[in-house]
């Protein structure tokens, strides 16, 4: 099989390309799939049909049963699918919902939106999700919901959360937007809470030509008002049932995202075969116990989504910026927490009141894991994360 990144036009007969680690290679992904998704594309295009319609139908059964969910409800984008799914459990002023403060900001930001207040809670060291206790303790009379997220392809620890959240009766919206088909004990992101939310925004595991969303739910009443409210509550035509909004998903996008599903297992599989790779590359350099490798628990199946390492010592940004000169592409996920945002500041929440979320956004750092990685890149990778450790740990020692 041809890897997508021998695919590209422009790889091997530069020398540049050999050497050159993008973060993610999204034009690589696709390009082995251009001829099927662009006669995917134009069999919309010649339907005139481009938004819902029967691409989007298909997609949302294909969806649906890929999640073990009853029902898939195809949106705009992953932040609306959060809103909707928020719009649905009927939250609004008054109530809160307790969300982890360390994810992308749509998290947060569909709860406030709404008029609700987002209560940050902190998450636990090794898989960066919700920690269940700290979930407890936060709870209060005005608690209606919970959003575990299931970060950078891996489930939070869901039997823990349910067993409160049932105690309590809180509902739960999963934000899985980085975790489609990721499993928690054998059941798929998504389909443990009342709501799953899914993001096919280009650099997710599963990505559109642009903005796509898609909610799941095994509730018939909760998939029929999810329906309704993506069409801005309409039932028949020009008869308004309840207020929407306007987030459906364009046939185009659907269509597009349906050749891709198919091979999703596939890249997820790489994936997982590059996270075991970069593990054995570090090892090999000695620097298992100098950086804080990702754990993959045995009750979670890991998509992989990002690969992030913790980097000690106040080095982090360093080791970017050296990444950065030698032409390695990395990122941060994400530098400044949820709870301390400018935005939030009326909430009155301090540097502090979060730890281990902000330990996190001062030392995690996401490398390249894309299923297009070839072995030569991760040893380059590896052995320029290596070159950095040792000077920095150098110097420290003579600091000292
Ligand atoms: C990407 C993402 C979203 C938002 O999805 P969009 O499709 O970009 O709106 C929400 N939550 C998390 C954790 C995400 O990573």
């Amino acid at each position: 099989m041809t890897s997508p990144q021998q695919a590209t036009p422009t790889d091997a007969s530069t020398p540049d390309a050999c050497t050159k680690v993008p973060l993610l290679d999204i034009s690589g992904e696709n390009a082995p799939l251009r001829d099927e998704m662009l006669a995917a594309i134009t069999r919309v295009f010649d339907s005139g049909w481009f938004v819902l319609g029967p691409d989007v139908e298909q997609l949302e059964q294909e969806i649906a049963e890929y999640c073990h969910s009853k029902h898939a409800i195809g949106c705009a984008s992953g932040s609306d699918a959060l809103m909707l799914a928020l719009m649905a459990l009927d939250i609004g002023p008054g109530d809160q919902v307790i969300l982890p403060s360390y994810t992308f900001f749509a998290t947060a930001g569909a709860v406030w939106r709404l008029g609700a207040r987002p209560v940050f809670v902190d998450i636990l060291p090794d898989d960066f999700n919700l920690d269940p206790d700290q979930l407890e303790a936060a709870i209060t009379p005005a608690t209606k919901a919970v959003i575990p997220v299931h970060l950078f392809g891996q489930c939070a620890d869901m039997d823990a959360i349910l067993e409160i959240t049932n105690r309590h009766g809180l509902a739960v919206v999963e934000d899985a937007a980085q975790s489609l088909g990721a499993q928690y004990r054998g059941h798929r992101a998504g389909s443990l809470g009342n709501i799953g939310c899914f993001s096919f925004y280009p650099t997710k595991n599963l990505g559109g030509l642009g903005d796509a969303g898609m909610l799941t739910t095994n509730d018939d009443a909760l998939a029929d008002k999810l329906r309704l409210l993506r069409g801005h509550g309409m039932r028949p035509r020009y008869y308004h049932k309840i207020v929407g909004v306007n987030s459906r998903l364009d046939s185009i996008q659907a269509a597009a995202l349906r050749v891709k599903l198919a091979h999703l297992d596939e890249w997820n599989q790489t994936r997982a075969q590059n996270a075991d790779r970069y593990y054995e590359m570090f090892c090999e350099h000695g620097l298992e116990q100098r950086l804080g490798l990702p754990s993959e628990s045995s009750d979670k199946n890991h998509m992989w989504n990002q690969y992030i390492v913790r980097v000690p010592g106040e080095r982090r940004d360093a080791l970017r910026e050296h990444l950065a000169s030698v032409d390695i592409g990395s990122e941060i996920y994400y530098p400044v927490s949820l709870h301390l945002q400018e935005c939030f500041a009326t909430l009155g929440y301090r540097p502090g009141s979060l730890p281990i979320t902000e330990q996190a956004t001062r030392e995690t750092i996401a490398l390249p894991i894309s299923p297009g990685l070839s072995v030569e890149q991760q040893e380059r990778v590896v052995a320029e994360i290596e070159r950095f450790m040792t000077v920095a740990e150098t110097t420290v020692n003579h600091a000292a």
